[in-house]
Formats: C-alpha cells, sequence, structure tokens
C-alpha cells in the first residue's frame, strides 16, 4: 500500500479554531491523539524516545477503543438479525 503525500497547506481550517499543528510538516489535527498517530506513521524517523512512547500508547488506546467498537457493531447485527427473524417469524 502506498501512502500519498498531502500537501499541509491544502487544508480548510476554520478561522476560530485552533488546531493542533504538526511541528514537522504544518498539517493541521483536530485532536492531539491524532497528531501524535501522524508523528508515528509519517515522521517515524526523526520521532524521539518520547514521542515513540506517546505513538505507542496512543496506538494502543486507539486499537482498544477500535476492538469496543467492533464489539458493538456486532452486537448490533446480531440484535438487528433476530429482531427481522421475530418480524419474518411473527407477520
Ligand atoms: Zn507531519
Amino acid at each position: 500500500m502506498t501512502t500519498e503525500r498531502i500537501d499541509a497547506t491544502n487544508f480548510e481550517v476554520p478561522a476560530d479554531a485552533d488546531p493542533s499543528r504538526c511541528p514537522d510538516c504544518g498539517r493541521p489535527f483536530v485532536r492531539e491523539e491524532l497528531l501524535v498517530l501522524h508523528r508515528g506513521y509519517e515522521h517515524s524517523d526523526i520521532l524521539d524516545d518520547a514521542g515513540t512512547s506517546a505513538f505507542e500508547d496512543t496506538y494502543e488506546s486507539e486499537n482498544d477503543h477500535l476492538n469496543v467498537f467492533r464489539l458493538k457493531a456486532l452486537l448490533a447485527l446480531i440484535l438487528l438479525y433476530f429482531v427481522l427473524l421475530m418480524t419474518y417469524a411473527v407477520v
């Protein structure tokens, strides 16, 4: 998979917004965690130890959130399946 380079100046930031900006390329981010993940992926070669450990912590936290989301999505699908099955059985 190739990662497309994104022009750091090509972002529409609202005038009243105060985004976290990447100190290496200037790209704006809504949340600080997204900036940490961006630096870990795009600037891993120049990241210091603190930045690397922050990236690993954020990556694990993001993974946990993703697993919770997958579980909720699975439960929603199972619930939908049984609702439709019961509807089909009754109607
Ligand atoms: Zn950057």
